[in-house]
């Protein structure tokens, strides 16, 4: 059973919608690290005040500090695991955080399939990096990070696309929400253009 979502069975470990997903975010810790930086840095400016979603409280610096260390730790960790497994040398460490933390998700980016097929961990690893991909863009935003979309959902045409924010003005996948009466099929942003596409082609 696939471990995303989706509710689909008889993959190897992740289906392709969803180890799509876990892609993307894979791809996008680097940039929700530097926002949270952001949050450290603009303490005490009112207009750029950093809220949990759904909460009007200010959030604590260290929580965004907090959370940047538990990136780094699992993403370097996730890498040195990986090269372990496949007899490469170990990770050097870059002139800085930002930079060694760049170049794990590189390479977990580039042996991608090898890491998300691993029958020991695969599961693991992609459950951890949308969690954490998803927690830190909770912590680094605030406003409304999800939004259900106007059009029906191109397999089961039930209109119950749930479309899950990424970094800003990016979306990081979408949903069929199988609590609105949806299919639970997850689309990423390049599976979302081409239904995008089709619609415009049927309604020509
Ligand atoms: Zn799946
Ligand atoms: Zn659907």
């Amino acid at each position: 059973v696939c471990p995303g979502d989706c509710g689909c069975v008889g993959c190897p470990v992740w289906c392709v919608s969803c180890g799509g997903v876990v892609r993307v975010a894979l791809r996008g810790l680097p940039g929700v690290y530097e926002l949270l930086s952001g949050v450290s840095v603009i303490r005490g400016c009112p207009t750029d005040v950093v809220r949990v979603s759904g909460s009007r409280e200010r959030m604590s610096p260290s929580v965004a500090v907090d959370l940047q260390d538990e990136m780094f730790w699992s993403v370097c960790g996730w890498e040195n695991d990986l090269r372990r497994f496949l007899r490469l040398g170990a990770a050097h460490d870059g002139p800085s955080r930002v930079v060694t933390l760049g170049a794990a998700v590189q390479t977990l980016d580039r042996l991608f399939d090898r890491m998300l097929s691993r029958a020991d961990c695969g599961a693991v690893f992609g459950r951890q990096i949308m969690e954490l991909f998803g927690r830190a863009l909770r912590v680094a935003r605030n406003g409304p990070l999800r939004s259900l979309l106007r059009f029906p959902c191109s397999y089961c045409g039930v209109r119950a696309l749930v479309q899950q924010e990424g970094l800003p003005n990016r979306p990081w996948y979408t949903s069929c929400e199988q609590r609105l009466g949806g299919c639970g099929r997850l689309f990423t942003e390049q599976e979302m253009e081409w239904q995008t596409a089709v619609r415009v082609v049927i309604q020509q």
